[in-house]
């Protein structure tokens, strides 16, 4: 168990473009669980690598059907549109509206380095997107329609922590 601080808009990090996973190495075992753990922790649906400090193509998401595992995730097809809102874990309290593909398909390797396909719709489809925006150094924040909202989620959260 392990969570990780999550480098927060303004941080460099997020900004870099990260580097390919070539080996599983013990230490990038340790990497994915602390990302699955750090997810969770903060309620999120979905952390890329760079959010938790490394500049590797690492991607985790969980909308509600179980943990997937992701390395150098590439989108090799997308259709259709929706427009919805997004937040992200280090964009804390805020989201905004962002149109993305509504039926998206990723070729990846898993955590065996097996070459695997999936396609997602909806809210899979957009966390597919954004997380693997944040592999290249894009936040959702640079393609909000309008303005940046409050999110009355982090409302709820701050209730909770005294
Ligand atoms: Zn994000």
């Amino acid at each position: 168990m392990g969570i990780r601080q999550i480098r927060e808009i303004g941080d460099d990090i997020l900004t870099k473009t990260c580097k390919p996973v070539t080996q599983m190495t013990l230490r990038t075992k340790l990497l994915i669980n602390d990302m699955l753990d750090t997810m969770y922790e903060a309620n999120g649906v979905g952390l890329a690598a760079p959010q938790a400090g490394v500049l590797k193509r690492i991607v985790v998401i969980d909308v509600g059907e179980g943990p997937i595992i992701m390395l150098n995730p590439e989108i090799i097809s997308a259709e259709g549109e929706q427009t919805g809102y997004e937040g992200c874990l280090s964009v804390p309290g805020k989201m905004g509206t962002v149109t993305r593909p509504n039926v998206v398909t990723v070729r990846f390797q898993d955590e065996n380095m097996e070459w695997q396909e999936m396609t997602g719709t909806e809210l899979l489809a957009r966390a597919f997107c954004h997380e693997i925006d944040h592999l290249d150094g894009m936040l959702y924040v640079d393609k909000v329609e309008g303005e940046l909202m409050e999110s009355s989620y982090e409302d709820d959260e701050e209730d909770e922590e005294e």
